[in-house]
């Protein structure tokens, strides 16, 4: 740890820090033709809703450190409940064995989602929970199902639900994903409007259909009309379609409500999550089922109906008692309750980004905001992309402390449920002064 101002001292460790950073990290999702020529920031702590620099600098987490900072950071029942379990059992597989954390936090985590689904499968990051839901929606079609013709997705335009290549097949952002098209399998890509429509007229063919429900994040923050779930719910119930709803950036309450489903209160077939999971400490995913879907992979041991998938970590027992904990946050600081009056807070500090003349669109559910830059709005004509709008200002942000990261032109506001009411204002204010320094 930099304690003290021994700027000398400091100094030499920050240089070689930064160096060695640039010289052996590929960073995800980042032009290292860029970044090699920036000065990296390098974070090297955390404290409630701040990181720290290895110079000390604070910054505000405005995007939760990728969506997944809940409570804060260095929250201390989290912090105890992983040191706990470091002095019983770090690692223990899943495969043909359990162990302590996993079956507790199951067990709790079925009690905080639609009562319809029954069973955990655990995996460590929000793609592998949807490659998971994938595999199973396929398979079960093809055996206890009982319906071999049903082989096909349906999602929808601009969804993102991660990087792997089942994953990617079932995205709909070319932005990211055009290059890989030789290597995905085809799937079918709806929008809000023919969504139903293309249920209707494919479903013998149909094994599931994906949706991020109520919010479309890496998108851009693109909201969905209301009762759009309940429709959708309801045409995959008449045409024998299973609803697989991608939690991964909307659960564990950032829209407002423990899980997006409960806007609508739908129940869906298949539920991946991640992200928030742990409170934003470790790697976690859970993909749940029904208790239908799983008896479908209930055979004989020889028939070879097994669901064979699982990753190496597959429940690790630290992911899991910092899953348990988060939830007891939960329960004991009523973080959502206490959430309602911060988000109106939000919602109304928003309003005056609508002066701003580059600001096209501000989208909003719960603590997910996204709010469109546009060069100009009443022609409609977008930033070109090597003019980086959104990442000029969100370097802007950086230097007044606060941490954002944009999608493309839009810049998100992320932060995590335990914000307060001042530092909400503070967030705004940053981003409002960025916006309007950077484009003005
Ligand atoms: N689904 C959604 C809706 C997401 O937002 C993300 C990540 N942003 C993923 C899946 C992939 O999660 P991960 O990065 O943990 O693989």
């Amino acid at each position: 740890m930099f304690k003290g101002f021994e700027r000398l001292g400091i100094m030499k460790d920050v240089k070689k820090l930064q160096d060695s950073d640039r010289q052996n990290i590929w960073h995800p999702f980042t032009q290292m033709y860029d970044y090699e020529t920036e000065t990296p920031l390098i974070i090297e702590r955390g404290e409630g809703n701040y990181l720290f620099d290895i110079e000390g600098k604070k910054y505000l987490d405005g995007i939760s450190s990728l969506w997944v900072t809940v409570h804060g950071h260095n929250k201390k029942e989290i912090n105890d409940a992983i040191k706990a379990q470091v002095d019983k059992v770090s690692h223990s597989t899943l495969l043909g064995l359990s162990n302590v954390p996993a079956v507790e936090f199951a067990e709790k985590l079925l009690k905080f989602v639609p009562q319809n689904l029954k069973k955990v499968f655990y995996s460590d990051s929000g793609s592998t929970s949807v490659e998971i839901a994938l595999k199973i929606a396929f398979q079960y079609w093809q055996q206890g199902g009982g319906n071999t013709q049903k082989t096909k997705f349906l999602s929808f335009n601009n969804a993102y639900h991660g990087d792997t290549i089942g994953s990617v097949s079932v995205g709909g952002m070319d932005l990211f994903h055009a290059i890989y098209k030789p290597l995905l399998f085809s799937a079918l890509h709806a929008n809000f409007d023919n969504a139903v429509s293309l249920i209707e007229k494919h479903h013998h063919e149909l094994a599931a259909v994906i949706i991020e429900p109520v919010i479309q994040g890496a998108a851009g923050m693109l909201t969905q009309p209301e009762g759009f779930l309940t429709k959708l719910r309801e045409a995959c119930t008449k045409h024998n379609v299973l609803l697989i709803v991608d939690e991964v950036a909307t659960g564990f309450g950032r829209t407002g409500k423990m899980f997006a489903c409960e806007h609508d209160k739908i129940e869906p077939d298949i539920l991946c999550a991640a992200k928030g999971i742990t409170g934003g400490y470790l790697p976690l995913a859970v993909t749940l089922t029904t208790q239908k879907i799983y008896d479908a992979f209930k055979y004989k041991y020889e028939e070879l109906k097994t669901f064979f998938h699982g990753h190496t970590y597959t429940g690790n027992p630290l992911a899991c008692a910092a899953g348990i904990a988060n939830l007891e946050i939960f329960e004991n600081e009523k973080t959502i309750e206490k959430l309602q009056p911060k988000i109106t807070h939000l919602t109304k500090g928003l309003e005056r980004f609508k002066d701003i003349p580059v600001v096209a669109d501000i989208r909003q559910r719960g603590f997910m905001v996204g709010i469109e830059l546009m060069k100009d709005v009443q022609k409609k004509i977008a930033y070109e992309l090597k003019e980086k709008a959104g990442i000029k200002v969100i370097m802007n942000a950086r230097e007044k402390g606060v941490i954002l990261r944009p999608l493309g032109p839009v810049i998100v506001l992320m932060p995590p449920l335990s914000l307060t009411i001042e530092e909400i204002d503070f967030l705004l204010d940053v981003t409002y002064e960025s916006i309007k320094v950077v484009t003005g």
